[in-house]
């Protein structure tokens, strides 16, 4: 717990304390036990139209902590999606304590496009904490982290694998920090585990700023997957109750999260078509042959081999590789 973090829990309970007060963003005020749609201007496109982000703010009857859930901070990454377009079913005619701020398409140009980027290439994840005046992707993150984070008490991220990779639903997180462990333990993914800050990015922007962060990777992009939207509901539901800000939620899975030592992505040792024979989640040995990699008449030109013990937390769906390639990612199980 980080000087910082204590400070602003204090303040925000002392403000609360006598009063529950209306929620201010965007020169908007809501309520208490109100829910508002608005859209935050983001630019212009060269043709003068206004691109916003859009949002929920759902302002509790009761104070509370301030809570923000986001997808497509990767534009092509759609599962957060769907999963908080649910979450935000589940809980609209609940009594809620604190503020929910549900933002399900931070990278709008991204989500158009249908890319992970924005239309300069730029990651709007290593653009973080951006700048009122640098680039689309700068100017992005800058308001995303100004009228959103800094509002906030803790944070959910939601994202899927990249480059045809599909993810076992997984937590990433800085596991040594109590607050945001308790967090990762109260959402039950399968697995979790301690993940390096990346420079730019939006968990390393909001973790500077003593803000728990959850990011949840699940599936792949451009894709709804069932079960990982399913887990990622109950996980983000689960979450906020363990905040206090719902009285009930979903029962945590009959398997405890395992916590994941350490990852680490099998490569293809020759080019070839892959024929793998896992899936995600499987336990495997070390050395157990996962998948082949084949020239297209068949002959087996190298094996994909477990690099220890462990569970497949990642796999490539296509099938065509390159000597080099990341292939599956095996983790190690605690
Ligand atoms: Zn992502």
């Amino acid at each position: 717990m980080t000087a910082s973090r204590d400070k602003r829990e204090g303040k925000r309970g002392s403000a609360n304390a006598s009063t529950h007060q209306a929620f201010e963003i965007a020169r908007e005020r809501i309520e208490p036990g109100t829910s508002r749609e608005l859209d935050l201007p983001v630019a212009r496109l060269p043709t003068r139209t206004s691109v916003d982000l859009p949002l929920v703010v759902r302002h509790g009857t009761r104070p509370g902590p301030c809570v923000w859930i986001s997808s497509c901070v990767h534009g092509d990454e759609l599962n957060g999606i769907e999963i908080i377009r649910q979450v935000l079913a589940a809980t609209a005619k609940l009594d809620l304590a604190g503020t929910l701020l549900a933002v399900p398409v931070v990278n709008v140009f991204g989500f158009i496009h249908q890319s992970r980027y924005l239309p300069d290439r730029r990651d709007l994840n290593r653009s973080f904490p951006g700048s009122p005046r640098g680039s689309l992707a700068s100017r992005m993150a800058h308001l995303f982290l100004t009228e959103i984070v800094a509002r906030c008490s803790h944070g959910i991220d939601l994202h899927t694998g990249s480059n045809d990779r599909a993810n076992l639903p997984q937590i990433r997180a800085d596991l040594d920090d109590p607050e945001t462990l308790r967090c990762a333990e109260a959402f039950g993914a399968p697995v979790m585990m301690s993940a390096k800050l990346r420079d730019g990015s939006l968990r390393a922007a909001a973790t500077k700023r003593g803000i728990p962060v959850l990011l949840y990777e699940a599936g792949e992009a451009l894709r709804f997957d069932d079960d990982s939207i399913a887990m990622g509901t109950a996980g983000v539901l689960r979450v906020l109750h363990s905040l206090g800000m719902l009285e009930s939620a979903p029962e945590q899975p009959a398997s405890a999260t395992r916590l994941v030592e350490k990852a680490s992505w099998v490569r293809a040792r020759r080019s070839g078509l892959a024929r793998l024979s896992t899936k995600l989640g499987d336990r495997v040995a070390k050395d157990d042959v996962l998948g082949i990699l084949a020239d297209p008449f068949g002959s087996t030109v190298g094996r994909l081999r477990a690099p220890f013990d462990g569970v497949v937390l990642g796999l490539l769906n296509n099938p065509v590789v390159n000597r080099g390639d990341a292939v599956i990612n095996v983790g190690q199980l605690d």
